[in-house]
């Protein structure tokens, strides 16, 4: 350990299913609008633009269960993705070359503060008080490849209090993963630790205090989340 003048930040974690090892968080990407459906409930084309990516911070992963309601926000919405981890990166990874970097797969919401996010769109400003802040992205541990291989298709369902808020199939992603992974590696030098979230399906919609959100993805489990 280096000699530092403050306490070194604590590296976020994510669990692992099937091992007590854990696996480290460099850095977090965001697609947005990968799914048809949702681009147009956003008021979009939903045609295949070339796609464009947010981050939010890797302390923003929370395996917790618990999702407490933000600050500065009446209008918080959920956005239910899977959540894809990389064991390994670099620059201009060709798409028939992606899958290779990936660890493995889990849940996740990216939670929205919408009509922050709303403003700063508006304004033509950045999105980080919508999207970056503390504890948002609820998320489940990650399944390694070795066991859920690479799911391309399967059921995406979120039920809010037992209702189906949104539903979709992987296979309706606009870019799929390992062109998600090509794509980024253009503009970024990608390493192990870096988790990107695919993108939500239609039906986001606000939460309250007190509301129970369940994400089941076919062959990746069942995240459930409570609002605080
Ligand atoms: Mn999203």
């Amino acid at each position: 350990m280096p000699d530092t003048v403050i306490d070194p930040p604590r590296v976020p974690y994510l669990p692992v299913v099937g091992t007590g090892a854990l696996f480290p968080v460099r850095r977090v990407y965001c697609i947005g609008r990968n799914y048809a459906a949702h681009a147009v409930e956003m008021g979009h084309d939903p045609d295949r633009e070339d796609p464009f990516f947010f981050q939010k911070n890797p302390d923003n992963l929370d395996p917790s269960g618990v999702f407490p309601y933000p600050s500065r926000s009446q209008d918080v919405h959920h956005e239910a993705e899977m959540m894809v981890a990389l064991k390994s990166g670099g620059r201009d990874i060709p798409v028939g070359h992606a899958l290779d970097h990936v660890f493995g797969y889990g849940l996740s919401l990216d939670m929205t503060r919408r009509d922050l996010q709303g403003i700063q769109k508006k304004m033509g400003r950045p999105w980080e008080i919508g999207k970056a802040f503390e504890r948002s992205a609820p998320c489940g541990p990650l399944h390694p490849v070795s066991q859920v291989g690479h799911p391309d298709k399967g059921r995406l369902e979120l039920t809010v209090n037992g209702e189906t808020r949104q539903e979709a199939d992987l296979d309706q992603m606009i870019w799929k993963v390992p062109e998600m992974i090509a794509y980024l590696s253009e503009y970024f030098e990608l390493a192990a630790g870096d988790v990107i979230l695919s993108g939500t399906p239609a039906g986001v919609a606000a939460v309250q205090r007190g509301d129970k959100m369940a994400l089941r993805i076919e062959g990746l489990g069942t995240l459930e989340v409570t609002v605080t």
